[in-house]
């Protein structure tokens, strides 16, 4: 007999989602433990420095079962960490569910199902991670897949705005610029998308406009 996958979850909460060309739809959200990044402006270091509890997979596609119309989002943390979440994927996309997967950019996501819709990091300079990037996930992405950018500075806005123009981003995925809302004033971002017109979106996280200040499950 198969041992039933373990996954070491750091919350599961039932929200709105707040990133991506999804945000504003109701989200059961499945934030998984452990990350092996550390960018500077990281709001979830709880999923690396508080206890996981560990999850039989059955007790996540139950969770799944009781909110059958919202859209699942796997994350982190860095989801990709744990082998469990392959098994995860696979059964939500069994069970008809749309599975949303946010990733950070640092880990291949040669072996995620192509029905996933991947939300892959691009980590800007002033995350302090940008070294750690796996550009060959840049060639694995589909149209229906997205790359974000959370921009801290015009540093980081010009860095995002030469990835663009360099790998030919807008035509492997949907691009998202996401300002770092205690660095840099969303409003003046807008300005410098509008002057350029880039290919991509201003995102605003809606969660937290919805909850100012709320740290956890949201
Ligand atoms: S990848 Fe996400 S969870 Fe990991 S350090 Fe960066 S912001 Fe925090």
């Amino acid at each position: 007999m198969r041992d039933e996958p373990i996954l070491h979850i750091s919350e599961i909460f039932h929200s709105i989602q707040g990133e991506s060309s999804y945000a504003g739809y109701p989200c059961l959200f499945f934030r998984l433990s452990g990350c092996n990044l550390r960018c500077s402006y990281c709001d979830a270091k709880y999923t690396y420095e508080e206890p996981a509890t560990p999850t039989p997979l059955d007790t996540l596609l139950t969770e799944a079962a009781r909110h059958p119309k919202a859209l699942i989002e796997i994350t982190g943390g860095e989801p990709l960490l744990q082998v469990g979440v392959y098994p995860l994927m696979e059964a939500l996309l069994a069970a008809g569910r749309t599975v949303l997967l946010e990733t950070n950019g640092s880990l291949s996501i040669a072996r995620v199902p192509r029905e996933v819709v991947k939300i892959l990091d691009l980590k800007c300079p002033d995350s302090g991670m940008a070294e750690k990037m796996d550009l060959a996930n840049l060639d694995l992405l589909a149209p229906h897949d997205e790359i974000k950018f959370v921009v801290s500075s015009r540093t980081d806005y010009d860095w995002a705005r030469a990835m663009m123009t360099e790998h030919r981003l807008a035509e492997k995925a949907k691009l998202i610029l996401s300002p770092v809302i205690s660095r840099l004033a969303p409003a003046l971002m807008a300005q410098w998308l509008m002057a350029d017109a880039l290919p991509a979106r201003l995102q605003l996280q809606l969660h937290t406009l919805l909850w100012p200040g709320m740290k956890c499950g949201v």
